[in-house]
């Protein structure tokens, strides 16, 4: 059986049988029906599985994770409403109260947020660490309750490279899993497992959608982490739940044991689904994921190549740019490619990067980024206007950043709009 990564793009997730429909059908219902109370019963004590309810588990949205699942190599994934509720369920299925989180400072200003603030709140505490920081600094920032690692493959919006294998290693020596985000990436540019990552998440809203539909996100398990090991770090995954009359995940699911945890008890309560016409939407963007992050990486690495030599750029972050801070670490995690996103400065201040934007006729101004139009945001005066300066600088955002998220558009028309708008900035 062929599963190299772009069959799975196409086929994974779905095999229809005889009669059935060749495209992943929607299963748009809240309910499923049963014969018999005691069956109904079995489905409620995990005792066999099934589904009973969409808040729970839904076959569109399982059939999309299993997709995502095999294109990252993991055991198991579940679909999330967004990126936000992906990372928020990844830390909270192993993190409560009086939890300690290490994580990257280099990431997108959303999780920022989520760690730095909302998380607190929870009783959870967080320490944000610049990713150059040697291993003795790392190590240092572990505590007896620190729960997890937490890093982006590419960060958004710096384009910095985590460091995957580095950070894995020193995470395992501390007896915790390490979460990447791979939004950016993609699995057809990263597995982060193969360098020994234990969990990842998603915002599928960018490349994995890729149109611009539907906002939502995934949570992937390599299934590799011992949890039973670190027991009494995890007592969640490894001692009895009372609302399943004291069912141990673990001891009931193994390598299922994560996922089976965030669905039936994080999904359940706190009910963050992906709504299956999304998932559906979803998986159509995700059949021509490998074809389109293909020409994302030589579309945005012209326009790289373009800016890196225009005289009215002062700097240029593309990891795929041989002249690139991030270049030895790109050859290494992301060969094929990383992805469409870059962020440069531009000469002439503010004003200068706001007429040039204005400008633009083409490349549009949105909050989004990873979709087939292109596009550009200004995060400090947009996506991270709530951070301070110093927090600006500490997530590798400089206030000139000009976020450019390249499409699938002809690169050579991009240039023309960029050469347009920089001249009419210059008027
Ligand atoms: C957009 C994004 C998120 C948040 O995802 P939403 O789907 O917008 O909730 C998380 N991580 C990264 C890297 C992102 O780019």
């Amino acid at each position: 059986m062929a599963n190299r990564r772009d069959t799975l793009c196409v086929q994974a997730g779905w095999n229809p049988k005889k009669g059935e429909s060749r495209q992943m059908p929607i299963v748009q219902s809240t309910t499923f029906k049963y014969e018999t109370s005691e069956q109904m019963g079995k489905l409620f004590d995990l005792e066999e599985s099934g589904y009973f309810y969409t808040r729970l588990q839904n076959p569109t949205n399982d059939n999309v994770a299993a997709k995502i699942a095999a294109l990252e190599g993991g055991v198991a994934a579940m679909l999330t409403s967004s990126g936000q509720a992906a990372n928020f369920f990844a830390v909270f299925n192993i993190c409560e109260t009086g939890g300690h989180v290490i994580s990257a400072s280099n990431i997108y200003g959303g999780t920022f947020n989520l760690l730095g603030v909302t998380l607190p709140k929870m009783g959870i505490e967080v320490t944000f660490i610049d990713e150059n920081a040697s291993d003795e600094e790392i190590n240092a920032a572990f505590r007896p309750n620190t729960k997890l690692v937490f890093g982006e493959t590419i960060s958004n919006p710096g384009v910095t490279v985590f460091d995957i294998e580095r950070f894995a290693n020193i995470a395992h020596s501390h007896g915790v899993p390490l979460i990447v985000d791979n939004t950016f990436a993609t699995p057809v540019n990263c597995r982060p497992f193969e360098f020994g990552a234990d969990i990842v998440t998603h915002s599928t809203t960018k490349y994995m959608d890729g149109h611009g539909l539907a906002v939502g996100g995934c949570v992937v398990d390599s299934g590799n982490f011992d949890w039973d090991r670190y027991a009494d770090k995890f007592p969640g995954l490894c001692s009895p739940d009372p609302s399943y009359h004291g069912l141990t995940y673990t001891k009931a699911f193994g390598k299922g044991a994560y996922i089976t945890k965030a669905t039936v008890q994080l999904m359940r309560d706190l009910g963050a689904i992906q709504a299956p016409q999304n998932a559906f939407y979803l998986n159509i963007g995700l059949q021509s994921l490998h074809v389109r992050m293909a020409k994302h990486c030589s579309n945005a690495l012209k326009v790289a190549e373009y800016l890196r030599d225009n005289e009215h750029i002062a700097w240029i972050n593309y990891p795929d740019l041989d002249t690139d801070s991030q270049y030895e670490k790109k050859k290494k995690y992301l060969p094929n490619g990383s992805c469409g996103v870059m962020a440069f400065g531009l000469k002439g201040g503010r004003e200068f990067s706001i007429k040039f934007m204005d400008s633009l006729k083409l490349i549009n101004i949105a909050t989004h980024v990873a979709d087939c139009h292109s596009c550009v945001l200004h995060p400090a005066s947009h996506t991270h206007r709530q951070l301070s300066e110093q927090q600006l600088i500490d997530a590798g955002i400089s206030p000139d950043l000009i976020r450019l998220s390249v499409g699938i558009e002809d690169a050579d028309d991009l240039i023309e709009d960029i050469e347009q708008a920089i001249a009419e900035a210059c008027k």
